[in-house]
């Protein structure tokens, strides 16, 4: 497909659209880079680059941003602005916005901050329960359930991240039906949205449907699912292609692949936003977002962090932008 003009090429880089068929037409991209990447950086990013960040995400057509969290600024001080951050973004209303709160103070700060949706998060091991959360599985589960039960009365809609979905890396595989006995616990407390997350990437597609059919086998709604794939064996595009399958319409990935998880060692890399929207695009899922300027967003941001994107389609795009 390339065309060349006195030995340039001209082809612009983008995926041919060839659908699949039995997918979703439609797919809600969730970008976490602002909260889940960013917190994870040993740097501490300023607020006003943040805000930049933000908007630019935007700009490139990312309907749904997860924009900081009101844990305690003596956990995460990457994200002790978030009161601050809130009140100086600037968005339009046809952007959904998230805010994480981990428990009722939280939830008290980030309504004060002008939230209008929230997450929370509890974990499937008891060990990552412990080192992230110092709770058990059922303390945190029941802590979660509070704030849920208290948002949703407000009227907020409120999404429910379970951790360690898959596998943990103290306690090895973990099984399909205890996430999916969490899972129905928190949707029974009113959690309008499950992200399932795969926190160290060990994930493989045959175990996404299996985790699916526990969840389904409860009676829980497929379109109440999301999830949240880490590339860390590079398993993250065949994982959220096995959850199309199954009807799943909704995925958490981070521009520039931004993030890893802290406390589980080696566990690097959300999946890139850009590869995602590569995937989808090329399956004929429409997102409304703009890969190069999603691409130049997250290279933007990159280099304010002071480390390249491990993204493959932001390196692909630079790539072809040098020739
Ligand atoms: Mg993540």
């Amino acid at each position: 497909m390339t065309e060349t003009v006195a030995g340039s090429p001209i082809w612009k880089p983008a995926p041919h659209r060839v659908p699949a068929p039995g997918l979703p037409t439609s797919v809600r991209v969730y970008e976490v880079g602002p909260r889940d990447g960013l917190q994870a950086e040993t740097k501490v990013i300023p607020t006003a680059t943040k805000v930049e960040f933000i908007e630019r995400l935007v700009t490139a057509g990312l309907r749904t941003v997860e924009l900081t969290s009101f844990v305690s600024p003596r956990w995460i001080p990457q994200l002790a602005d978030a009161a601050d951050l809130m009140g100086r973004l600037k968005l339009p209303d046809s952007v959904s916005t998230v805010v994480l709160v981990p428990n009722l103070t939280g939830l008290e700060r980030a309504l004060a901050a002008g939230a209008t949706e929230v997450a929370v998060f509890v974990s499937a091991t008891e060990e990552f329960a412990k080192r992230n959360l110092n709770n058990t599985v059922d303390g945190a589960v029941s802590a979660a359930a509070q704030v849920i039960e208290s948002a949703r009365a407000l009227g907020l809609p409120v999404r429910a991240y379970i951790s360690m979905c898959f596998g943990d890396p103290w306690e090895g595989a973990v099984p399909t039906s205890r996430v999916a006995d969490i899972a129905r616990t928190l949707v029974d407390s009113g959690a309008t949205t499950l992200s399932l997350g795969d926190t160290i990437g060990i994930a493989t597609p045959g175990h996404v449907l299996a985790l699916l059919d526990a969840i389904r086998e409860r009676g829980i709604g497929i379109d109440t699912i999301a999830m949240h794939f880490h590339d860390t064996y590079g398993q993250a595009l065949a994982n959220v292609y096995a959850a199309l399958t199954a009807g799943v319409s909704e995925f958490d990935s981070a521009a520039g692949g931004l993030g890893r998880c802290p406390y589980a060692k080696g566990a690097t890399g959300n999946l890139a936003t850009e590869d995602l929207v590569w995937m989808l695009h090329g399956l004929g899922i429409d997102t409304g977002i703009d890969l190069n300027a999603l691409a130049d967003a997250s290279s933007w941001m990159a280099e304010r962090i002071g480390h390249t994107s491990p993204a493959r389609v932001v390196n692909a795009l630079r790539a072809a932008q040098r020739t």
